[in-house]
């Protein structure tokens, strides 16, 4: 038996698949000014590798307080995918939601936590909102 918690993550991830397979480079993705925009869209295009590297993340996180998934002990864990390095957190956060970001556009955690890469607990936002949320904190 599932537990609710592990319910929701895995309604998330079975959505995460129609999402990377229903991704296309629209006119959003043309005119998009950032430099990564194509690496991120053959991650996206790569919909079954992509999708195991991120099921195979969730499951080796820990689960802490609050329904967080720590994905790393100390620092934020970062993942090397297609020859780069990234934030596994913006790899569930931006491929996990076929989304492209802009050169703006950071992932926020809802939840204050860095370490975690729960996708229910991630959003986006800009690098103003950080340095606000870091500050109200
Ligand atoms: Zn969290």
């Amino acid at each position: 038996m599932m537990s609710p918690f592990e319910q929701s993550v895995d309604a998330w991830l079975s959505s995460m698949e129609v999402r990377l397979r229903g991704f296309v480079r629209g006119d959003l993705f043309l005119i998009a000014q950032t430099p990564d925009k194509e690496w991120w869209a053959q991650v996206i295009d790569d919909a079954t590798v992509t999708a195991v590297l991120i099921k195979d993340l969730l499951a080796e996180a820990k689960l802490s307080v609050g329904g967080c998934l720590e994905a790393s002990q100390g620092r934020s864990k970062r993942i090397s995918v297609k020859g780069k390095q990234v934030y596994a957190y913006q790899l569930i956060y931006w491929a996990g939601n076929a989304l492209i970001p802009s050169s703006e556009d950071v992932v926020r955690h809802k939840c204050h936590n860095r370490r975690c890469i729960n996708p229910m607990h991630l959003t986006h936002g800009t690098q103003l909102d950080n340095v606000n949320d870091t500050r109200d904190r």
